[in-house]
């Protein structure tokens, strides 16, 4: 079978299955082994189509993104680190694909905004403001330079060399931050069970800036940077065929497999124990009525998030908001 060339960190496994989602999940050990640009990508152009561009959340993320321009402009702490993990709760709904499917875990998302919100912190802490405007008076003179025009109501950009000469100094301003971020305490509270490698964040930064574009200058842009997907084939693979534990999905796990992250529901299924790594404190659990984990509590659930997720979500904001004012701070990283 032809499959991605992608090894894992943790247990040198390769990829097997067709990716779903961006995040892609090794499936001999579950731990995270990077990241996958084309999905998201090609989520982002359906969320921002035409036809769904006026929808409720589009609007809401359109006008936070607006305010959290200005909040970098005026350099305002507590709005930026605010309006961040705003941001990131209806990213989880608008671009599913862009998180774990773990994420359509309460406990997960709840670990997610706070590694969001440490990081901003952090990131803010080590001038963040200053560098970023640095950044700013760099690349816009480039910006400036691209040439484009509007086809079907989409911004086409022209593929040149000033095109190259923007994608460079890019290039250069992520690799230092994601090198400076590797740095960072906040890693500590990453909610995945291996820290992800220089490659994978890199990958990560370097999509998101690519949103605006359209995906054939995607494409040249990274071949360009020498980040184009890469193909491997593997003879003699025997994939076994079983049921998630939670949500009862199927499964195809290669011989071999400790544990596998279920795409559908996100629960970690650990088939040599039979049971499943709770997503908040990675115990073992076995499934019960209440799917709860006998440690910590977190439910395991098995269905989609959305239809509570609004009540939800302003709850783990409040949950978050509350630590404010460096208490957070000192109670992790004591
Ligand atoms: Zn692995
Ligand atoms: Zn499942
Ligand atoms: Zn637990």
């Amino acid at each position: 079978m032809i499959v991605r060339n992608l090894k894992c960190p943790q247990c040198g496994g390769i990829k097997m299955n067709e990716l779903t989602t961006g995040y892609i999940y090794c499936d001999f050990c579950s731990a995270l082994m990077g990241y996958d640009m084309k999905n998201i990508h090609d989520e982002a152009g359906d969320v921002f189509s035409p036809e769904n561009m006026s929808k409720p959340l589009q609007t809401k993320y359109i006008s936070l993104v607006q305010k959290m321009a200005s909040a970098l402009n005026e350099e305002n702490v507590d709005d930026y680190v605010e309006l961040q993990i705003q941001i990131k709760e209806i990213e989880f709904d608008l671009f599913p694909k862009r998180f774990s499917p773990k994420a359509k875990q309460k406990a997960y998302r709840r670990k997610y905004l706070e590694f969001t919100e440490a990081m901003w912190i952090e990131n803010i802490g080590n001038g963040y403001f200053k560098k970023s405007r640095d950044f700013r008076e760099k690349i816009n003179p480039l910006t400036g330079k691209l040439k484009s025009h509007i086809e079907n109501g989409k911004m086409i950009y022209e593929y040149n060399s000033d095109f190259e000469e923007y994608l460079m100094a890019l290039d250069e301003y992520l690799k230092n931050s994601v090198k400076e971020s590797m740095e960072m305490k906040c890693m500590e509270v990453y909610p995945e069970p291996v820290n992800p490698s220089f490659d994978v964040l890199y990958k990560q930064s370097f999509d998101a800036s690519l949103q605006m574009f359209d995906s054939d200058t995607v494409s040249k842009a990274l071949k360009f940077l020498k980040l184009e997907d890469e193909y491997i084939t593997i003879v003699n693979v025997n994939m076994n065929v079983s049921e998630c534990f939670v949500c009862k999905s199927k499964l195809k796990i290669p011989e071999g497999s400790i544990a596998i992250v279920c795409e559908t529901c996100g629960n970690i299924n650990d088939f040599e124990k039979q049971k499943i790594q709770c997503i908040s404190c990675g115990a073992s659990v076995a499934i019960h009525d209440s799917n709860a984990c006998e440690f910590c509590g977190a439910v395991h659930m098995s269905f989609s998030y959305n239809s509570e997720s609004s009540k939800s979500s302003e709850q783990i904001q409040k949950t978050i908001y509350k630590k404010k004012g460096g208490s957070f701070f000192g109670r992790l990283f004591k």
